[in-house]
This record gives C-alpha cells, structure tokens and sequence, in this order.
C-alpha cells in the first residue's frame, strides 16, 4: 500500500504496527532483501548494522543504500520497546530496567557486574524475560504471583541484551580509555541467563529462535555456552531441547527434593510430579553430555533443612549436575524469610556427603528489587 494513497489515520496506524525486524532470522531477513530486489549481501550489511554495531534506526545505517533504508523503514521497525523505569544498585554492580513493551507491557531486564574471583573471568551477565509475566504461579515468585500476560516475540527478547550491549560496551570503552586494558579481551555483555520473567520453555520456539540471534557470528556472537536457559522443570520441553544443535546450559528451578514440599511452592509440579522431571534431565544428560544446573531456591522453614539436603543428594547423587543454592529474595507477597548463613552451609555440606557439587549463589541488586518480577510488582503497586 502507498503512504500517498491511503487515509491518513490508516496510515498512521500501519506505521505505528509496523512489525520489528528484530523478530526476523538471519535466512527470513535475506528473503526480503531478495523481495525488495536488492543483492544478498545486504542482508549481511543489514544484520551487522542490528546485531554488531547495534546502529539504533535504519536511518543510521550508513552501509546501507538510502533507499534500502526508506524501504525498510516503511515496512519494519528496529524498536521493541522503551525504558519506564532505570535503577542502579548502591555499589553500582547491577542495573535493573522496567521496559514498557509496543502494547504497554511491561517486563525487566538486569545487568549484572561481576568481578574475576579463583574460579571465573570477570563478566557482565544479562537476565531476560521471556514471557509478560508468567502462568506458573510459583509461590515465592514475584512475577508468578502476578499472573500471566503474553508470550515475547523473538525481537523483544533478543533487544533487551542489545539495550544491556550498549550499556556494557560504553562502560568498557571509558575503561579502556583509563587502563589501557587489553584490547583483546571481549567486550560489553558476555553471559545470558533466561531467569527474568515468564516461563522459557513455554515460549520454546521464539526462546530457541533468540537464542540463535545472540549467539550469531556475525552479530552479538554470545558463545552458546554463555548461554543458560532456566525452566520450571516443563519434561517435554527438556527432552526437546536435549535434542537441538545449540550447545546451551540448562538450568532447572527445582527448589524441594519431594513431590509433597515442591507441590506446595510450585503448582506444576501436580502436572508434572519430581520423577518426570529428574527422568527428562537424565534424558537429557543422556542425549548431550552436558551437565545440567539445578536451582535451589533456599526458603527459611520451607525447604532448607538439613533432611531436605538429605534428600536432595540422594535424589542427585551419580548425576552429572551441580546444585545453585539461592536464598530466597524477599518478595513483598511471598511469606519466606530468608535463612541465614549457617542453614546454607549445613544444606550445602550435607549435599557435599553425597558427591553433589554445589554453589551458594552470590545474591545481587538486594536493593534495587532485582530478582525476577519484582521491580515491575513495585512499579504497579506504586502506580495504583
Ligand atoms: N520460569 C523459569 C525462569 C525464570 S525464574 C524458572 O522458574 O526457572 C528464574 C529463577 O529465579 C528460578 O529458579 C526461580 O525459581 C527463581 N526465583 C523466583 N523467585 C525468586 C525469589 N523471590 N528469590 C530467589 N529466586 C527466585
Ligand atoms: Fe514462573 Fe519461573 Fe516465577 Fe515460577 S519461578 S512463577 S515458573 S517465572
């Protein structure tokens, strides 16, 4: 349709619903750069413009012939989202983004620092949402408690780590410029973990379709195993995944070693009881050979005693796996304190007896409502 020829409000309404470009693939964007007649190389030019040089509009994109530009810009757009609310932690470690989606939904999105310590590089991870809340209503969690909204295309989630790349690459520069910091060393974002909110593997396909974009070479090029998908434990979808060409890590919410205390903070697990899971992670390990991650969210009375970890060992023992304890991150609905040091260290000794490895994970951005859901459960709160 011509913009000449058309009623104006109409018009108006097509621009303002103009798909973004970001949910295409590499091989769906070179079938319309072959559509509007141009060679193939400009899919390439156009997906290095996007993916590596984050060039922010089509009319910034200098490689590209300017009425390639106009063209894409009648029919897409390059933009997913805008930021409601910014917040960064007081030791400047984590920043946390609320992003109002093209329809008013809102998501986040954090940016984690962290410094080199005797097992690890010094990184910046980005945490994703996947999902405009989430159906799983998991009781210690902000966004379950929330209810469910709608599923995020391929685009809005690959832009929030574009949003967090920029960030990243800006703070690295400055650095560089001070300390003359190797230059070889990989810039701006280097790990991803799909832990924002919403359910990964029950938005598999656009999941694994992003997961493709990051770790493209010719653009963000995040090394798949940088990559951590985090799941509620759905079987199928483990399964599935075991059987994709990514190499992935997974990480699967378990948090209880029975079937009566997961039941009673994960309402899936009356779905899907703890046997299917461990058997679909067994597959998995089976099917990849690679070691899968279980969360452990630690909740004070509920499922961090000393048996607990009993248990849990025996259910894991022999498994190739490594167990995250996580001490819950208050939400202002959910009714768990967090348990003390010393209840982390007996859950994780008792776990050690069994030959489980397993780490406490370091908690980040405390102050900010970093953990999933929760800046968005305040942004509502404050606006009601
Ligand atoms: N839906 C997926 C991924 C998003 S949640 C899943 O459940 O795995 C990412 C992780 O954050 C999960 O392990 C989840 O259990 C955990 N989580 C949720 N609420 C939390 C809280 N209040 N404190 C600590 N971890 C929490
Ligand atoms: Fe959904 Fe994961 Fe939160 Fe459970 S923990 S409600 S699955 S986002």
């Amino acid at each position: 349709m011509s913009a000449g020829s058309a009623d104006p409000n109409q018009e108006e309404r097509r621009l303002r619903e103009r798909p973004s470009i970001l949910d295409l693939s590499f091989a769906e964007l070179e079938e319309i750069v072959r559509g509007l007649d141009e060679p193939a190389y400009r899919a390439r030019q156009l997906w290095i413009s996007l993916y590596r040089t984050l060039t922010p509009s089509f009319g910034e994109m200098s490689t590209l012939a300017r009425s390639l530009r106009a063209k894409l810009e009648q029919h897409y757009t390059v933009d997913c989202f805008e930021t409601a609310v910014e917040e960064r932690s007081k030791d400047g470690s984590t920043d946390k983004a609320l992003l109002r989606l093209r329809d008013g939904e809102l998501i986040e999105t954090v940016l984690m620092r962290y410094e080199a310590d005797d097992h690890r590089k010094r990184r910046k991870t980005v945490c994703i949402s996947t999902q405009a809340g989430c159906a799983l209503g998991c009781t210690f969690c902000a966004t379950g408690q929330q209810g469910f909204r709608r599923q995020l295309s391929v685009g809005e989630i690959v832009a929030q780590v574009m949003r967090m790349e920029r960030i990243a690459r800006a703070e690295d520069n400055a650095e560089i410029a001070v300390n003359e910091r190797s230059r070889g060393e990989r810039q701006g974002v280097t790990n991803v973990v799909f832990m924002g909110m919403g359910e990964p593997l029950a938005n598999y396909d656009n999941t694994l379709a992003a997961v493709r974009v990051l770790n493209h070479d010719q653009g963000l090029h995040i090394g798949a195993r940088h990559i951590t998908v985090s799941t509620v434990g759905l079987p199928d979808q483990i399964v599935r995944l075991g059987s994709e060409d990514v190499q992935i890590n997974l990480a699967v919410s378990l948090h209880a070693p029975d079937n009566a205390t997961r039941s009673q903070t994960m309402p899936i697990n009356k779905r899907h009881p703890i046997e299917e899971v461990i058997e679909a992670c067994r597959d998995y390990v089976a099917a990849t050979n690679r070691k899968i991650f279980f969360e452990y969210v630690l909740l004070d009375g509920q499922n961090d005693s000393v048996d607990h970890a009993d248990r849990l060992g025996r259910l894991l023992r022999g498994m190739l796996c490594h167990v995250n304890l996580i001490p819950v991150n208050p939400t202002t609905e959910g009714p768990y304190p967090r348990p003390g040091r010393a209840a982390s260290k007996a859950f994780q000794e008792k776990l050690t007896t069994h030959g489980v490895a397993s780490t406490v994970r370091m908690e980040k951005g405390i102050d900010i409502n970093a953990g999933c859901g929760q800046l968005r459960a305040r942004a509502l709160t404050e606006t009601r």
